[in-house]
């Protein structure tokens, strides 16, 4: 107990010195930041100082602890009529590479993994595909909530539940009802890239716009389908545009409470339209990374709880300092990632045994968690 109250008035007294200190203690004492208190986060160069203060903050929450989950991703179909600039996984409809899983496909996998690796949670998604109906969808998830009541069902971004609702000629608000009967529990946070109109027109003109997006959350979390956030950051977008982002999720979780994680994931531009049309060349980099993860927990502290460290597209030495920089969740296993791999980005898939070695490398305590980020076991 010693050492851990030294560690935190050492940090505070870093934070005291920086020229953030300001907000930090803002922050802890309940304020809600605003668009200049972002700006300046955003404008710091000091990226030690909000690594500091971000694990400060991390640590009052979860201590010593860093959790993930044991799960798979079912990239269900490929084919897509979205043709967002940064994708690099979609074929168009009757591609020679386009495929979609039968409902026979999915249970193999997921009969596989849950007896190969123990999965609790299955992450469910795809590319807007308008010959699939929502009976596939209900199918699915029903069948496996049949065999495995306890797998959490993590699926479907709001522009695939925006896909499905138009297939169907319904509402976005009726197709997630359905699902939710069928078994889905929770939506992943995909599909926000940056919620700012005017970097969707550049980089995904015929998705979702940001008021869909935030619209289709607030559904979800009004029928108790809990989420998270995302942010892909490194494209077209403004610093303003990126504290505008971090705001719109900051105020609607106010409102709902209904996000369970924040995610930022840097673009990964290799094999992409937007680096073949020259307008982005590079990922951010690490850097980027730990800054963007230091800020969200400053920005989200006491709002939204668990912030990932986005291994995904960062890899495992980054992940790892991502935890020091205010993370608190390694993410999933994936096993069968396909969207971020078609870039040509490293491994995209860990084992639970070599996240736990990573965890523990760095002085954390690994512990597994289930779909709602409840802890099941500590290692
Ligand atoms: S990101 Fe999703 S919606 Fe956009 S092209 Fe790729 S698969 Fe389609």
């Amino acid at each position: 107990m010693y050492i851990v109250n030294s560690l935190a008035a050492f940090a505070l007294n870093l934070i005291n010195k920086s020229d953030i200190s300001d907000i930090v203690y803002n922050v802890l004492n309940g304020s809600r930041l605003n668009l200049s208190d972002c700006l300046r986060l955003l404008e710091s160069d000091d990226i030690y100082s909000l690594g500091i203060s971000a694990n400060h903050l991390r640590n009052k929450l979860f201590g010593n602890n860093a959790s993930f989950v044991n799960n798979i991703i079912l990239n269900y179909t490929n084919v897509c009529v979205t043709y967002c600039k940064f994708c690099a996984f979609y074929r168009p409809p009757g591609h020679s590479e386009s495929y979609t899983l039968s409902l026979k496909q999915v249970l193999e996998r997921v009969i596989m993994a849950k007896e190969a690796y123990g999965i609790t949670q299955i992450l469910i998604q795809g590319g807007h595909n308008p010959n699939l109906r929502i009976e596939y969808y209900e199918e699915v998830f029903r069948e496996i909530k049949k065999r495995h009541p306890k797998i959490g069902i993590h699926g479907l971004s709001a522009s695939e539940i925006d896909m499905i609702a138009r297939v169907e000629r319904s509402t976005t608000k009726e197709i997630l009802h359905r699902l939710k009967l069928a078994g889905l529990d929770s939506l992943p946070g995909a599909g926000a890239e940056i919620l700012d109109d005017e970097v969707k027109s550049a980089i995904s003109p015929l998705k979702i716009k940001s008021h869909e997006w935030l619209r289709i959350m607030e559904e979800a979390h009004s029928l108790d389908i809990r989420s998270s956030a995302t942010m892909m950051y490194g494209t077209v977008e403004t610093t303003e545009q990126r504290a505008n982002h971090l705001l719109l999720i900051a105020r609607l979780q106010e409102k709902t409470h209904g996000f369970m994680s924040f995610i930022p994931w840097s673009f990964e531009p290799n094999k992409t339209e937007m680096q073949s049309d020259g307008s982005v060349r590079y990922s951010s980099g690490g850097s980027g990374l730990l800054k963007m993860i230091a800020i969200s927990r400053i920005v989200f502290y006491s709002l939204i709880d668990h912030l990932q460290s986005s291994w995904l597209t960062n890899g495992v030495g980054m992940a790892q300092l991502a935890l020091n920089y205010g993370a608190d969740d390694f993410g999933g296993t994936l096993i069968g990632e396909e969207v971020v791999s078609a870039t040509g980005a490293r491994s995209t898939e860990l084992s639970a045994s070599k996240i736990i070695e990573s965890i523990r490398q760095i002085g954390y305590r690994p512990c597994e968690r289930d779909n709602y980020y409840n802890i099941i076991r500590y290692f």
